[in-house]
């Protein structure tokens, strides 16, 4: 272990504890649902308990896994859902933390079978892109992580059918506020959707946003996946006007 990896684990057992404070007095889980995950120095990963509430964790109560899954440290069990986490972590260098959780406007699109796909906020579609919806798999089953790998690549948040939201970051206040984001869009176009009317960003709008913004250039600009001409989703079940 390098000199400093403690004292980097334990500020994000900290955090961690702080950021499941945050998602259960934000009513974005309730009871024991939700879990979080983060990539620590040495390549393990620090995940939340099983059974307990995410609101009332202390430090000692995180558990480290082994990439494989493998429990490595800690007295308790880890989540059911550490596949889910461990697969979207190794498909991707870039993602250091992931949160999941079920908000109740973005897991009612999961319910639907509603993606959040239209560009209908200018900074929801610079900052996190589109959200798709992934088929239905079993919670805690390796097949939740395997549905998500045809959109790993070009999103960072995705509606699990019939499940919930799962978010990848950086680090994890980003996945935390990213779960954020998901759900005050999903509670922004029910509302619009109740008032009879959801208008798009014009291709244009999203062409000048796609242009404006590093993010999408770096994250779609040399995809080989069929894409939008304009905001480069590679979803085609999205509009524009
Ligand atoms: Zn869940």
């Amino acid at each position: 272990m390098s000199p400093g990896s403690a004292g980097t684990i334990f500020s994000l057992r900290r955090e961690m504890v702080e950021i499941g404070a945050r998602l259960y007095e934000r009513g974005l889980i309730v009871a024991s649902e939700g879990n979080l995950s983060a990539r620590l120095p040495d390549g393990r990963v620090l995940v939340t308990p099983a059974g307990m509430c995410k609101g009332r964790m202390k430090p000692e109560d995180l558990v480290v896994v082994e990439r494989s899954g493998d429990h490595a440290q800690g007295t308790r069990k880890a989540s059911s859902e550490v596949k889910m986490h461990l697969a979207a972590i190794i498909a991707r260098d870039d993602v250091h933390a992931c949160v999941h959780a079920h908000p109740p406007y973005a897991t009612a699109f999961a319910v639907a079978g509603i993606p959040l796909l239209d560009c209908v906020l200018p900074e929801v579609v610079a900052t996190l892109g589109s959200i798709p919806l992934t088929d239905y798999a079993t919670p805690s089953t390796p097949e939740v992580g395997e549905s998500l790998m045809k959109y790993i690549e070009q999103y960072d948040a995705f509606l699990l059918k019939n499940h919930g939201v799962l978010t990848l970051a950086g680090d994890l206040e980003s996945a935390f506020q990213k779960m954020e984001t998901v759900e005050r869009l999903a509670q922004i176009v029910h509302l619009a959707r109740s008032l009879g009317k959801v208008d798009t960003l014009s291709c244009q709008d999203v062409e000048t946003l796609f242009n404006l913004t590093d993010r999408l250039h770096s994250r779609f600009g040399g995809s080989d996946t069929p894409i939008c001409g304009t905001c480069r989703v590679g979803d085609p079940g999205h509009t524009h006007e």
